[in-house]
């Protein structure tokens, strides 16, 4: 029986924590922050046996990773995962329920109860998980720099919706309408409002969206209480449905178009006392306790038969711990008996090993967790040393600012003797590197082509305070690094994984100082592209380019899931004097934006000031990856300090909107009225470009309405003239996005659609296209299957738009690297066409220039594509 636990991603710049622990037949994942699934893909360890997922607390930072990850379980063909997590997690999973569902999947949620007790809070033959509730202290806090927050959030007559829904506080005074009837009859009457639901009822609420949204749930066997009106019986759970497989190309979860209207509703409202603060930083966490299996010592059969104890069941029966009695001639031809003990022909067993996960986010959380191994509390026996129970092998501390440092948490750290291996994730003290090193060593490359266009990534290799030098540490304490594994069993120091250490091409080319040297191929095939610029870089005509110096960035490109060079859907466009507007979001854009501007705050263009200058965000529809990163990104823009009064303008449909309400009352993402860091919501219809309303800023008979003054205001803060949106068609709701600046160019985003007139009516001389081109020309009927594009259809929707440029993106995980036959021949007066690639930095004005590189471009893909990594994804799609 072999075991061990290995880190998966740590605190850095795109990731945070995950860790797993890995049994032969299982596995288990601790925590599933962003990017976990690119993380996997990126690491090649297989999520394919994972059983159960144990988060520490409900945040952006511990769980915005959850929703991906469950869609590409499914998606594979995992039919079972449990979900054990602190008060909230129904909600967490409830809140995905408009684009997070499968048929196939399993997923068994688990409230730990607030009440800490002995009892594990999971169990198999492989592991038994005991959880800490750590709760922050408010004196402590005062101390921390969170006092104003701590207090102002406990003045706040939350829940925290807008104002506007002000129903919701009288749902918290106003008993419940019709408590005789049923959670299942409520869920069908379209008038009934859930926020009027508390406490058991709301619970049983969110359980039964969560079996609306995996319908192959067994019922939850929760710890929460349970659902006591629950008639369903816990019935085939070990039914093995791994053999349901879905077809990649068929669209899923037919079953979901026949929910009831229950499930549009807004979700029962959090319970403050439970869920804990709307700061993510000030909320209770989980520690956990892993304990693995008691290893029996190995039998000596040389000894056993020595002592005369032959081949047989009493073998059976002392290896069962039991004396047993043989025998054996006593030299002179008479048979006496022997008593032989397991300790005669066994070797000693070892001790159940245990990997403890702490999450300590802020000092104020110290005393709860010193409390809990205190004598007396309920995980005071991981820290007596040579205790005959267990022992205590690794301990992966997730420190928040200042926690590693302070006096009584280290020496509390001393407290678990010298064996024991301490890896510790905080900001200050671990370095921080690329993660996604596929994708950065792809860019290392092509810097060399245009180091403009495409910058390396930020990244440190050093950290601010290297843990050598933080005095009192124990011997034991290093680094909690990404591939860093510890086998438990039998018990190995931990060790960077080999593979993931090969795999990684980009930190030893920056480390060596000289650029990468690359094939002569690969150099002369830049150099023509250098000078086929060259031929029309001083052509005047390029000056005249309107808006020839607004900025595309393109963070990511792919579509469905993260592939090894693409991060799902992401474009960011920089306004020169006015600010950015982020055309979608999916996960891990948070990441992609902070290894584009970095986090150095000395630098006055780090993610702090761009989100700042972040003036307006559009959402084209609610599948997942074009908004999964909103939440992060949200959240991250909370943290403000000083916070800005400037509105950040979100423009998305109702169902983003409602996900985004009901997440916000577990964690606030600034959307209630006169919070700090706003965000004003506007729904796509509003700003539609069939509607004359608000495009020009009053209605005909002069009032503004809230729209039309929104709009103004939106306009104004980027400079434009007008921000309209346009309905295309998708599988689900979907938008494009048309924006036109008082400087005479214009911006026409698809969102994800098949070839519609509508877009190009709406965006007619756009001097810029951004279109999706999910597939490549020979796919077009799975492309319009799936209510795609094809490459050919969207530049053909480039032309009919007689745009200036066309940039294609959203590529299927199909093309890990780019799509084929894309050698396109520029022909005067026919739009320029470009691909879009992750960190490109692309100007308006440098469209031409980004076409000439392309033949380039693929010429340097040629020669990476060179593994299975991307066909172990292209077999899945989720758009
Ligand atoms: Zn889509």
């Amino acid at each position: 029986m072999l075991w061990s636990t290995s880190v998966l991603s740590t605190l850095s710049s795109d990731t945070e924590p995950s860790v797993v622990i890995a049994f032969d037949s299982a596995k288990y994942l601790f925590n599933v922050g962003e990017n976990t699934t690119r993380s996997y893909l990126q690491s090649r360890q297989t999520w394919r046996k994972t059983r159960g997922i144990f988060l520490t607390s409900i945040s952006t930072q511990r769980s915005s990773g959850l929703p991906g990850l469950l869609m590409t379980f499914a998606d594979a063909g995992r039919s079972q995962v449990r979900v054990t997590g602190p008060s909230g997690l129904l909600h967490l999973i409830a809140s995905m329920r408009r684009y997070t569902y499968r048929e196939n999947l399993d997923v068994t949620p688990s409230e730990v109860p607030l009440v800490s007790d002995d009892q594990p809070v999971y169990k198999d033959e492989n592991i038994t998980v005991f959880a800490l509730h750590i709760n922050p202290t408010p004196e402590e806090s005062q101390d921390n720099g969170h006092s104003k927050v701590l207090l102002k959030r406990k003045r706040d007559t939350s829940p925290e919706r807008p104002a506007k829904r002000g129903s919701n506080n009288q749902a918290r005074t106003t008993p419940e309408p019709e408590p005789s009837l049923s959670i299942e009859e409520l869920m069908e009457r379209s008038d009934f409002d859930p926020t009027s639901l508390k406490g058991e009822r709301a619970q049983a609420w969110r359980r039964h969206i969560v079996k609306l949204m995996f319908p192959a749930t067994q019922v939850p066997q929760s710890i929460d209480n349970g659902d006591k009106n629950q008639k369903g019986k816990r019935k085939g759970k070990d039914r093995d449905n791994s053999a349901i497989k879905p077809s990649p190309d068929e669209p899923p979860n037919t079953a979901y178009v026949q929910q009831p209207p229950g499930l549009k509703r807004p979700l029962p409202i959090p319970d403050r006392s439970s869920v804990g603060s709307p700061d993510q930083c000030l909320r209770p966490t989980l520690a956990y306790a892993v304990q693995g299996p008691r290893v029996r010592g190995k039998f000596d059969a040389q000894k056993a038969e020595a002592l005369g104890l032959k081949h047989g069941p009493l073998r059976a029966v002392l290896a069962r711990g039991q004396t047993v009695t043989v025998q054996v001639d006593d030299g002179h031809g008479n048979l006496v008996d022997r008593e032989i003990k397991p300790s005669d022909c066994i070797a000693e067993g070892t001790l159940p090993g245990v990997v403890l996960l702490l999450d300590t986010p802020t000092l104020a959380h110290i005393p709860s967790l010193l409390a809990g191994f205190a004598d007396g509390g309920p995980f005071s026996k991981y820290r007596q040393l040579n205790s005959k129970d267990h022992v205590v092998r690794v301990i992966h501390h997730l420190c928040g600012d200042g926690v590693l440092e302070d006096e009584r948490y280290k020496s509390f750290m001393n407290e678990f003797g010298p064996d024991v291996h301490h890896l510790v994730a905080s900001r200050r003290h671990i370095p921080d590197p690329v993660t996604f090193t596929s994708a950065a060593y792809s860019q290392l490359r092509l810097n060399q082509l245009d180091s403009d266009v495409f910058p390396i990534p930020k990244f440190t290799l050093s950290a601010e305070k290297p843990l050598e030098g933080v005095v009192g540490l124990p011997a034991g304490t290093r680094a909690m690094q990404a591939g860093l594994s510890a086998s438990i069993h039998p018990l190995r120091t931990p060790a960077q994984d080999e593979n993931a250490r090969k795999l990684d091409l980009f930190h030893p080319a920056v480390r060596s100082d000289s650029v990468v040297k690359l094939p002569d191929s690969i150099l002369s095939s830049f150099s023509r592209a250098r000078a086929v610029v060259q031929s029309f870089v001083s052509d005047p005509e390029t000056d005249k380019i309107p808006g020839k110096d607004v900025l595309v960035c393109t963070l990511g490109t792919g579509s469905a899931i993260p592939s090894k060079f693409r991060n799902v859907s992401a474009t960011l466009i920089h306004i020169p004097k006015y600010g950015y507007l982020l055309l979608d979001a999916g996960e891990g854009t948070w990441g992609q934006l902070v290894r584009k501007y970095g986090r150095d705050p000395s630098s006055s263009s780090n993610v702090w000031q761009m989100l700042r200058e972040l003036k307006c965000i559009f959402i084209s529809h609610i599948h997942g990856d074009h908004h999964i990163g909103l939440p992060k990104l949200l959240a991250m823009r909370q943290r403000l300090d000083p916070p800005t009064k400037e509105p950040l303008y979100l423009v998305a449909n109702h169902t983003v909107f409602q996900y985004l309400r009901d997440y916000d009352g577990l964690e606030t993402l600034g959307l209630q009225s006169g919070s700090n860091n706003p965000v004003v919501l506007i729904p796509v219809d509003a700003l539609h470009w069939l509607k004359s309303s608000h495009s020009e800023g009053s209605n005909r008979n002069g009032s503004r309405s809230w729209y039309a003054a929104t709009h103004a205001d939106l306009c104004a803060s980027l400079g434009l003239r007008s921000l309209q949106t346009v309905d295309v068609e998708h599988r689900t709701l979907c938008h494009g996005l048309i924006i036109k600046h008082a400087d005479d160019w214009s911006v026409a985003y698809s969102g994800d659609t098949v070839p519609v007139d509508r877009l190009v009516q709406a965006g007619q001389n756009a001097t810029l296209l951004i279109h999706e081109a999910t597939m490549a020309d020979d796919e077009a009927e799975k492309a319009r299957a799936k209510m795609h594009s094809t490459v050919g259809q969207a530049i053909d929707i480039g032309k009919k738009m007689n745009a200036y440029s066309t940039l294609l993106t959203h590529f299927s995980a199909r093309y890990p690297t780019m799509p084929q036959s894309m050698l396109m021949n520029y022909e005067p007066g026919e739009p320029i066409v470009a691909l879009a690639f992750d960190h490109a930095n692309v100007r308006i004005g440098d469209m031409r220039k980004m076409h000439a590189y392309m033949p380039a471009i693929e010429q340097n893909f040629t020669e990476l594509d060179d593994d299975d990594a991307a066909a172990q994804v292209a077999e899945v799609d989720i758009t």
